[in-house]
């Protein structure tokens, strides 16, 4: 696919900064360049000082350009990369006059979706992109990387490739139907599936973490009242988010932040007091931090050291939970001994990577420790799921001997959906499998 267009826009966020980078991809990128007072020839990959130009010829800025020649860019098609001073009006300046000599805005993503269209990416990859940009903790963006690299589109892909050549032969027991399917190939292909629908439930198994890792472990601190649960929210933050007051009672709303804890982003909430209250508004809080507590990936439960042991909580079964022993700075009380829990102090700090090292345990078996994590999105989740059930309907087909049309309607459901997670797998290519690979001498 080659756009007949040039596309152009600020590539950096909007503000004041150092510097500023327009983006132009498209086959006038460099035509349009040179028309702005640019090199008439410009170097492919070369950083070049150029006097961007109105149409008067008075300099808007002086900038640096690099030119990507097709399909060297990442696009895929010549791409301009200006980079000039970085204050709102200049960066505007320069991008209406690339627009005044022939280019458009472009639309919200078009450049990864040319990089996509001119097979520079494939769909998890442009994905991987947004996912890169929005990472909020280092396993997230280690899995995301691991995505950019194409760690989920080649096992797809890998899957894809087998599945074709399982199609391939059903249809060709489908072009020359005097052939029956042997019950030895039968039972090959039946291998074959189960071979593939083994890799794609692995790749499935990985939805989970997949959530943790882009949207966070959600996390609910919960306790009774006066425990020290606004002072752990602070401590974790690092500044007074939360009010902290001697007076039970003081959160009556959650809050959310987020925070960075043992390589995942914590979605923390920080609760209302459990405990019976007639305040309207009180209540309303605790029923809010019920919830919060019922639909945690994680719960934080904070009791007072210096206390007697109050009954735990109930907790959503799936969730994982943390006991935390707060104000380990004063004597404990006699019912603590020998308890595992976690002692910190929130006044002091104390017990602050132990915690962090506790919250990666948790997690950390779920992302395997491995080197390039990779974790499938819901789009993926969804895709992986449609094409693992057209997998079993097409090996329940092939076992009760059913007319090799009808496996092949379940293959290639399994093989689009497959497609559509790469936005790369052409069943037509079964068809050229069928004839390039098999002789079929007939
Ligand atoms: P919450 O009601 O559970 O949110 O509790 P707060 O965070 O408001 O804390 C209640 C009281 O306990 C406040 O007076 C805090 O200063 C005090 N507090 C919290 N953590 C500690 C701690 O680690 N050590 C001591 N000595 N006091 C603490």
């Amino acid at each position: 696919m080659h756009a007949t267009d040039t596309i152009a826009a600020i590539a950096t966020a909007p503000g004041t900064g150092a510097i500023s980078m327009i983006r132009m991809s498209g086959p006038q990128a460099a035509a349009i360049l040179a028309a702005c007072g640019g090199p008439a020839h410009p170097r492919p990959r070369h950083a070049g000082f150029t006097r961007l130009r109105d149409a008067q010829g008075r300099v808007i800025d002086e900038t640096v350009c690099i030119y990507y020649a097709a399909p060297g860019g990442f696009t895929g098609e010549d791409l301009v990369e200006i980079c000039c001073h970085g204050g709102m009006l200049v960066t505007r300046r320069v991008l209406e006059r690339l627009l005044e000599c022939g280019a458009r805005p472009a639309e919200p993503g078009e450049f990864t979706r040319r990089a996509f269209e001119n097979g520079k990416l494939d769909l998890t990859q442009a994905e991987a992109v947004m996912d890169v940009i929005s990472a909020g903790s280092d396993l997230a963006l280690r899995a995301a990387q691991s995505q950019l690299q194409g760690a989920i589109g080649s096992r797809v892909a890998q899957a894809a490739d087998k599945l074709i050549g399982i199609a391939a032969h059903v249809e060709a027991y489908i072009d020359f139907p005097e052939e029956d399917i042997s019950p030895d190939t039968g039972e090959s292909l039946v291998r074959g599936l189960d071979e593939i629908s083994a890799a794609l439930r692995e790749l499935l198994a990985t939805a989970d973490e997949g959530r943790l890792l882009r949207e966070g472990v959600r996390t609910a601190i919960i306790g009774a009242p006066n425990v020290g649960k606004s002072s752990l929210l602070n401590m974790l933050l690092g500044y007074e988010r939360a009010i902290v007051s001697p007076t039970a009672g003081t959160t009556r709303d959650t809050i959310e932040e987020s925070v960075s804890l043992g390589g995942f982003r914590l979605r923390l909430t920080d609760t209302a007091g459990l405990h019976e209250s007639d305040d309207a508004i009180e209540r309303a809080g605790m029923e809010r931090s019920r919830r919060a507590g019922a639909e945690a990936d994680l719960v934080l439960e904070v009791q007072d050291a210096t206390l007697p042991r109050r009954p735990g909580l109930p907790v959503q079964p799936g969730a994982r939970r943390l006991l935390l022993l707060n104000k380990c700075d004063l004597p404990e009380h006699a019912d603590w001994q020998g308890v595992p829990a976690l002692r910190i102090s929130c006044a002091t700090g104390a017990g602050r990577q132990e915690l962090e090292q506790a919250v990666a345990a948790l997690f950390l078996h779920d992302t395997g420790e491995r080197d390039t994590p990779a974790a499938i999105n819901t789009r993926h989740r969804h895709a992986l799921q449609q094409a693992v059930d057209a997998l079993a309907a097409a090996r329940a087909s092939l076992l009760a001997g059913d007319s090799p049309e009808l496996t092949d309607v379940e293959l290639r459901e399994a093989l689009d959906a497959l497609g559509a997670i790469t936005g790369r797998i052409d069943t037509e290519d079964i068809l050229t499998r069928v004839f390039s690979t098999f002789c079929l001498g007939k």
